[in-house]
């Protein structure tokens, strides 16, 4: 089995790029712009530079050792919330905002659910001086005001999304929407490896820097290159991607998925995808989504505004569909009971949708030499609140 994307934006059936008329011509600038850039070393260069002094990486790949300890395995975090901005979302957005100077782009729009692609798009904006618009459900714009606030220092403008259950996924409708309206000036930076292609696979190459710097940090660290299972929690599947992407093909590695599953799989108050998605067409790509049978998009839920979404990236519909990952569901309980177990045992306080990761420990199996990879994709600050409310129940 090897695992890539073919020339139209396909992994086996899923993918593809299912959009208006009128987005033609962007999507196929991009397409052709952003394969052209990635092949060229001055380009490598500087967005290795940035990623290196603006972002700083490389991010470390932390032994837990308590962790370890305490499930019985050799537990490696690979620390994306010491980011600048505090996740993974800014490997992809400066990426992207290369190509959009590239393009001779003016005005950037994008979508957000926790907020923290909102921030690391209006942070790389604010470092290369073009306008953004930033779209955002009413709900999330109200359980993240830290990076509402934040989103709006850096000089972005923030527009709620009224439609629906006002959160990510009507977020991206009225980003799409501003796109047809402006397509000229526009660049839409999608802050996952979702939509029509090229993006589900621009933005995994973007975020494959996780998985490359793991390769040489695990050979240092163990003595060999790839662990025994990389866990990663998929809203869209961004920081799923990049810590897979240089082990895809690599079959001594397990793939582990980790999605929401909210109140419960059968709650009909949840985000479990792969559970609960069928094969349909969401943002301009064929994949699995959350869906009645005539085809109307089910609201999904999770405590977790970066994980409340109805549909995962082509990859990874792909990746599971295949049974190359294995996907685990997490309820809103379980992750924050792991929130708080690793903020305890590590002193680290992961962001709500990392603690879904963190909580799959608990469902997977492994031996006492298993050498596992978790990536936290953010750090918690955002979610403090969330917390609160939680140790005031306990
Ligand atoms: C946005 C976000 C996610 C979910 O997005 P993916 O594209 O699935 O990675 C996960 N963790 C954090 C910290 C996020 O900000």
């Amino acid at each position: 089995m090897h695992i890539d994307v073919d020339e139209h934006g396909y992994y086996g059936r899923f993918g593809g790029a299912y959009i208006p008329e009128m987005l033609h011509p962007n999507i196929e600038q991009l397409r052709n712009c952003y394969r052209e850039m990635i092949a060229e070393p001055a380009f490598k260069a500087e967005f290795d530079s940035l990623l290196k002094d603006y972002v700083g990486r490389p991010s470390p790949l932390y032994y837990a050792k308590r962790l370890s300890a305490h499930y019985g395995a050799r537990i490696y975090l690979k620390r994306e919330d010491l980011n600048h901005t505090g996740a993974h979302k800014i490997n992809n957005t400066i990426g992207q905002i290369m190509v959009a100077q590239r393009l001779g782009k003016t005005r950037i729009i994008a979508e957000t659910g926790a907020g923290q692609h909102g921030v690391a798009t209006a942070t790389v904006c604010a470092l290369v001086g073009l306008q953004c618009i930033v779209y955002m459900g009413e709900v999330d714009i109200e359980r993240q005001a830290p990076n509402v606030a934040r989103m709006r220092m850096l000089g972005a403008e923030v527009r709620p999304a009224k439609s629906g259950s006002r959160t990510l996924k009507d977020a991206t409708n009225e980003a799409i929407r501003d796109w047809i309206n402006n397509p000229e000036d526009t660049h839409y930076i999608i802050g996952s490896v979702v939509g029509p292609h090229p993006y589900p696979d621009m933005v995994a190459r973007f975020q494959s820097v996780i998985s490359e710097e793991m390769k040489w940090q695990l050979q240092e660290k163990v003595g060999r290159e790839y662990p025994d299972a990389v866990v990663a929690c998929v809203g869209g599947g961004s920081n799923a991607a990049g810590a897979f992407y240089h082990y895809l093909n690599d079959e001594r590695v397990r793939l582990i998925a980790v999605e929401a599953a909210g109140l419960g799989v059968d709650s009909g108050e949840s985000a479990a995808t792969s559970v609960l998605g069928t094969e349909g067409i969401i943002h301009g790509a064929r994949t699995l989504l959350m869906q009645t049978a005539d085809g109307q998009v089910v609201e999904p839920y999770s405590i977790s505004a970066g994980l409340d979404y109805p549909g995962i990236g082509p990859l990874h519909a792909y990746l599971i569909d295949s049974r190359r990952a294995e996907a685990i569901s997490v309820t809103d309980d379980d992750a924050l009971a792991a929130a708080l177990f690793t903020t305890r045992t590590e002193g680290i306080i992961p962001a709500l949708e990392t603690a879904h990761a963190f909580a799959a420990l608990n469902q997977m199996q492994y031996g006492p030499e298993d050498v596992i990879v978790i990536c936290l994709s953010g750090r918690g600050d955002k979610d403090l609140a969330a917390y609160e409310t939680y140790l005031n129940r306990l």
